[in-house]
């Protein structure tokens, strides 16, 4: 086990390296996207200077705002909202928002900082105010305890909430996120308020369209075969939405710890060995290294990756909300069939 997870460790600093360098790439102006935050006014040409905190969220406000509004998303596709390291050009925009919609829960655990920082002036929106929450599940991922230091005692408990923060994972709550981002876009732009209730109108027909789609999906699969192991406890409000049951997951609520101890997964691959399920799954914002292992432990297949916190890129097949909830329920559903 333990040169296992040393290989891991090394491709995951690796893997920090690469994150590195993209990150140098990223900050030329040349390969920005056209959302790069304005200089300084409230409204612009292209109207309010609203801020989504990551790229799930982005989709559902691009959807009601539609091109009424210059939108800035933080945490783009592929990456992960939990470990999101903020950047000085971040600093700027939020400086310069009108809007800025964020999960809430917890969940972008390094916004208060960057916020305060920022002189900002913006009115935030926790799109999870009308949300039905779950419960955060206890963490019992962690290290071995004879591998616990006071320090990271300390960061375990830093910036888990008292509710799961993963509400997308329930097209209903999609819903209820798009009636709170409508709202506080008619608020700070009543001239708009036709664009913005028709559009949150429209989209909301697409996520009830959804809701129906998984639930056909689902219903092809056996109750008994209903059973997730995933890599963290993101898919807690999709389980309870369509009765699946979560398994076990290697990580806990929450990606920023990426190393279970030897115990912890011995325990997990016992789990997943007792559940007969035939798959277990990944996500797009990690590496995959850890559930490899998993699952060749356990001798059961690793399906594709599922989209979890955050988009795929342009042109997968998560590259939009709709696209990657499409894609989990049919990944999901064949993979527990066979
Ligand atoms: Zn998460």
């Amino acid at each position: 086990m333990l040169p296992i997870l040393s290989r891991y460790t090394v491709t995951l600093a690796m893997l920090s390296v690469v994150a590195l360098l993209m990150t140098a790439c990223a900050s030329q102006p040349a390969v920005q996207p056209t959302t790069a935050p304005p200089e300084s006014a409230t409204t612009t040409a292209q109207g309010l200077s609203v801020v989504a905190t990551y790229s799930i969220l982005g989709d559902l406000v691009q959807q009601v705002a539609g091109d009424s509004v210059a939108l800035t998303v933080l945490v783009g596709a592929e990456g992960d909202p939990h470990t999101y390291q903020p950047t000085p050009r971040d600093s700027a925009t939020i400086g310069a928002a009108t809007l800025i919609f964020e999960n809430g829960l917890e969940f972008e655990s390094w916004l208060d900082d960057i916020f305060v920082a920022s002189g900002s002036q913006a009115t935030r929106v926790p799109v999870s105010t009308g949300a039905t929450l779950l419960a955060a599940t206890k963490e019992e991922h962690g290290h071995d305890e004879e591998e616990h230091s006071e320090e990271e005692h300390s960061e375990e408990e830093h910036g888990h909430g008292e509710f799961d923060p993963h509400i997308w994972q329930d097209p209903l709550n999609a819903q209820a996120m798009v009636v709170v981002i409508r709202d506080a876009l008619i608020a700070a732009d009543p001239d708009n308020r036709a664009t913005y209730t028709a559009n949150a109108a429209a989209y909301t027909t697409e996520l009830q369209a959804l809701d129906s789609f998984i639930r056909e999906q689902v219903a092809t699969l056996p109750a008994e075969r209903r059973k997730l192991v995933t890599n963290h406890d993101t898919f807690a409000y999709f389980a309870n939405r369509y009765g699946f049951e979560v398994i076990g997951t290697a990580l806990g609520s929450s990606t920023e710890s990426t190393d279970p101890s030897a115990g912890a997964i011995s325990e997990l691959v016992e789990q997943i060995r007792a559940a007969a399920v035939p798959a277990i799954f990944t996500e797009n914002t990690v590496n995959p290294a850890l559930m490899e292992t998993i699952a060749r432990e356990a001798g059961v297949t690793l399906a594709p990756a599922l989209f979890t916190d955050a988009l795929g890129a342009p042109g997968s097949s998560g590259a939009t909300y709709l696209e990657m909830m499409r894609f989990n329920a049919t990944t999901i559903v064949s993979n527990l069939a066979e």
